[in-house]
């Protein structure tokens, strides 16, 4: 019996895109590619179309699903108690008559890019896929934990080491040796300078400006189809998706390109007051010469202690908070402190010691 002669009717189509036909080749009289849709039976011997026999077609062998009556209802299903491949629509078995409810769809096709290698247009060697299936399957597959493990290890025990070492206390005994106090006031001068740039990128207050049109570089970028993808939807049908990637490019508009003057704050000199507990905590006096002005005041009170236990190391250096802090300060007054498990002193920690 040979195939109904298709209406030329609107294909049918999912999202509107256009339904083709998956191919298969009959393995028992070697009728070669029937149609997924067409020919559910081989119209040569009978044999009933496999799911695992199906193939994408080479472009010539192309044909939309062209049946008014298909519809799609999702991959068929193998019946649970017989194998036997269903429509997606069916209930009951067509072979055994067995509850489908709850069968498995069958295997699709991987998904191929059209016209890549793995689209052939023919038949897969079912015999020569099940053997490399074995193949990876009696492989043992094992996996070396050990370098995960180990690196787990080493991070959990580094961050548990500064948990520890930060937390850690260790008792220390500080004299001051040092107060020194810092001010220092920035001088700044307005300065003109020149620069060059596209018109919109020039500083608002630019002057004395001079363009001329050049070619500025953009850059474009654009989703472009670099190729159609072929999806397997199980029913002996299958799609084809575009598939986008994002290219970038270069484009040339012509644009004013720009020399120009502009002013700008520039810092040129610190005036520097500095001295120690006996002298007087002032300002240097600014001298302000013509487009100057002062930029910024910065003040350091320091407290320089020495370890009692360790006279000879580098004295330790505290910034105090103010003045009124700086003065509570004094040469020769002892404290207790605390260490951190790096060395590093808790400076919350300070107290002056009560005296004996
Ligand atoms: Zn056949
Ligand atoms: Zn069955």
């Amino acid at each position: 019996m040979l195939p109904p002669t298709p209406p030329r009717s609107a294909p049918p189509s999912a999202g509107g895109e256009p339904v083709y036909q998956m191919l298969w080749d009959c393995k028992f009289c070697g009728t070669q590619k029937l149609l997924g849709v067409d020919h559910r039976f081989c119209p040569s011997c009978g044999a009933k179309q496999e799911p695992e026999w199906r193939y994408f077609p080479s472009e010539e062998d192309k044909k939309l699903v062209t049946d008014p009556k298909y519809a799609y209802h999702g991959a068929d299903r193998a019946c649970p108690y017989c194998q036997q491949p269903n429509s997606a629509a069916a209930q009951f078995c067509v072979s055994c008559g067995g509850d489908l409810s709850g069968a498995a769809e069958v295997a699709r096709k991987a998904s191929v890019v059209a016209g890549s290698a793995e689209d052939s247009g023919k038949a897969d060697d079912l015999v020569l896929k099940r053997f490399q299936a074995e193949q990876a399957a009696a492989k043992p597959k094992k996996t070396n934990w050990t370098p995960f493990i180990l690196i787990v290890v080493a991070i959990v025990a580094f961050f548990a080491f500064l948990f520890i070492n930060a937390n850690r206390r260790i008792a220390g005994e500080l004299t001051v040796s040092d107060l020194q106090w810092t001010r220092v006031i920035a001088v700044e001068r307005l300065n003109t300078l020149t620069g060059s740039d596209w018109r919109d990128q020039m500083p608002p207050a630019a002057y004395n400006v001079s363009c001329s049109t050049r070619d500025r570089p953009y850059t474009v970028t654009e989703r472009v189809q670099t190729g159609t993808r072929r999806v397997d939807r199980g029913d002996g049908t299958f799609v084809e998706q575009p598939i986008f990637e994002n290219r970038s490019r270069t484009e040339y508009r012509p644009d004013q390109f720009c020399n120009y003057t502009y002013d700008q704050w520039q810092k040129v000199r610190d005036v520097r007051t500095s001295g120690g507990a006996d002298d007087p905590i002032v300002w240097g006096a600014v001298n302000l010469g013509t487009r100057e002005r002062e930029g910024g005041r910065e003040e350091r009170l320091l407290v320089f202690f020495t370890k009692v236990d360790k006279p000879n190391d580098k004295p330790l250096e505290y910034r105090a908070r103010d003045e009124a802090e700086w003065r509570t300060f004094e040469i020769r007054q002892r404290y207790t402190v605390n260490y951190d498990g790096f060395g590093n002193v808790v400076w919350s920690d300070l107290k002056v010691q009560a005296p004996r």
